[in-house]
């Protein structure tokens, strides 16, 4: 296939259908975009609906060269009362594994047709969410490239690509429950390459079972072979902050590139290309950038655990005392799903204690919060879109990691980097209350902020014109996605 003048390359992409997938991917559809490709966005109807509902009935089209496509997600209908809950990610895992091939082929068919009949041009090559592997399948079939996304850290995908040897070696499954809390998860793994000083709780924590089918460590390692057959695999990270996993992945896959961080390469888009093409699947609340106006410089603590971790009413409670005792301004995201078991009911103690310097809201517009003059530190869950987001916008945190890489990613937080300081997943107001304060005016707290402020303006200079993760993005454009 040829790409005259006036033919453009069309990639398709497509995010494993969660908020945290999306996020990243749709920011690489713009960069492709700005480049020059012809983008079609593959959504579940599910999440379509939802974007529709965030952001109005004509927020996603009216754009002839970036259209977006739906494919069902093999799940039950949910009711529309539910449209702001957050599906199950086992679930869905599951079902992108059975049910997506054949309604994806089937789009692919689609879209080639209309672009044999002038109206779009064809397909000729797709970029994918690492673990959407049944894509894989279907550019084999078309004879086109295929690009995967990790949207997580290179730190993760390395824990992924051993699980095969932690099960050959019987250290999972573990023997039983109190493996979990008797110490052994304090056991170095120094053997895996990349992976210095870390302990086996450092890992992705699907190791964290006793069941010698488990579904996630089974698909994962499933995962671990398919992933091989991809044309090369693209990473939301730069070389200043995971050279050590990048040198370590080299040896597994041959076509390698680091092209993020993306909130960094975004900040050097003159006008922020296709801004208004959002992908919250939640309605964001921008009143709260309002409020962040009325603070003073660096006093705020954000806290937002991102799209899926959910806690106990207890743990909520313990988070709301420590914010409350530590006497910090601060703005709390509390998705409607965020307890266990019910609506959330914050005290009306509570709400006395903090009117005047406590935020509450749903959900919001995180980079631009993140990058308000007023937030001082970010207390998150360690998702890796939250993570880069923070570094991009040099804030410190505070790290409660729930699960998958999220481990990975504090560790790297708090010991590689020292940009953070780790919460005990027990919970409680005092230790809260402590780090908090630590955070916006301790001497710790201060350290943080200048390394974060170091890493920040590194990552920049890695996705300025000329820098490795700028050049990685031309480089993968030009060996993989435009290969004849
Ligand atoms: N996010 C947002 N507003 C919120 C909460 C989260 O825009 O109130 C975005 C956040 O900026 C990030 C993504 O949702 O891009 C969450 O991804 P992450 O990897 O941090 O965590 P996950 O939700 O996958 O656990």
């Amino acid at each position: 296939m040829s790409h005259s003048k006036e033919t453009k390359p069309h990639a398709v992409l497509t995010p494993f259908p969660v908020q945290g997938h999306i996020n990243p991917l749709i920011k690489l559809a713009k960069l492709l975009h700005l480049r020059g490709f012809h983008i079609t966005f593959v959504n579940t109807e599910y999440n379509h609906k939802r974007l529709l509902k965030s952001w109005g009935p004509n927020a996603l089209n009216g754009l002839p060269d970036f259209h977006f496509e739906t494919i069902p997600d093999g799940l039950p209908p949910m009711d529309d009362n539910d449209a702001d809950v957050t599906q199950d990610v086992f679930s869905l895992f599951d079902s992108t594994r059975k049910n997506f091939l054949i309604p994806f082929q089937n789009l692919l068919a689609r879209l080639n047709d209309s672009a044999s009949n002038g109206i779009i041009p064809p397909v000729s090559c797709l970029v994918s969410d690492g673990s959407m592997t049944f894509t894989i399948q279907a550019a084999e079939e078309l004879g086109i490239p295929i690009v995967l996304l990790w949207p997580a850290s290179a730190f993760s995908l390395l824990s992924v690509m051993h699980l095969r040897t932690l099960v050959d070696q019987g250290v999972i499954p573990l023997k039983d429950e109190s493996y979990l809390t008797n110490g052994y998860l304090d056991t170095k793994v120094d053997w895996i390459p990349g992976m210095q000083n870390f302990r086996l709780k450092d890992l992705i924590d699907y190791i964290r079972t006793t069941d010698p089918n488990d579904f996630l460590v089974k698909c994962h390692i499933e995962m671990a072979d398919r992933i091989q057959r991809a044309s090369a695999f693209v990473f939301n990270t730069c070389l200043e902050l995971e050279s050590d996993a990048m040198n370590a992945l080299s040896s597994m896959f041959p076509s390698l590139y680091t092209i993020g961080p993306f909130p960094s390469f975004f900040k050097q888009i003159p006008q922020n290309h296709l801004a208004s093409l959002g992908s919250s699947l939640w309605k964001e609340d921008i009143e709260c950038l309002e409020w962040l106006e009325s603070k003073q410089p660096r006093s705020v603590v954000y806290v937002n655990f991102g799209s899926i971790t959910v806690m106990s009413p207890e743990q909520l409670l313990e988070f709301a005392w420590g914010l409350a005792n530590s006497k910090k301004p601060f703005l709390w995201i509390i998705r409607p799903d965020l307890v266990i078991g019910g609506s959330v009911i914050l005290s009306s103690e509570f709400v006395n204690e903090t009117r005047d310097r406590g935020l509450v809201a749903k959900w919001c517009p995180q980079e631009k919060v993140l990058n308000h003059p007023s937030i001082g530190g970010f207390l998150t869950h360690c998702g890796w879109n939250s993570t880069t987001e923070s570094v991009c916008a040099g804030v410190p945190m505070l790290c409660w990691p729930f699960f998958a890489d999220q481990p990975t990613n504090c560790r790297y937080i708090c010991n590689e980097w020292g940009i953070g300081m780790e919460i005990d997943s027990n919970v409680k107001r005092e230790e809260v209350e402590k780090l908090v304060n630590e955070l916006m005016e301790g001497e710790k707290g201060k350290k943080m902020r200048q390394k974060v402020i170091e890493l920040k303006k590194k990552a920049e200079e890695d996705t300025r014109v000329g820098g490795s993760s700028y050049m990685n993005l031309d480089k993968v454009i030009k060996e993989v996605l435009l290969k004849q």
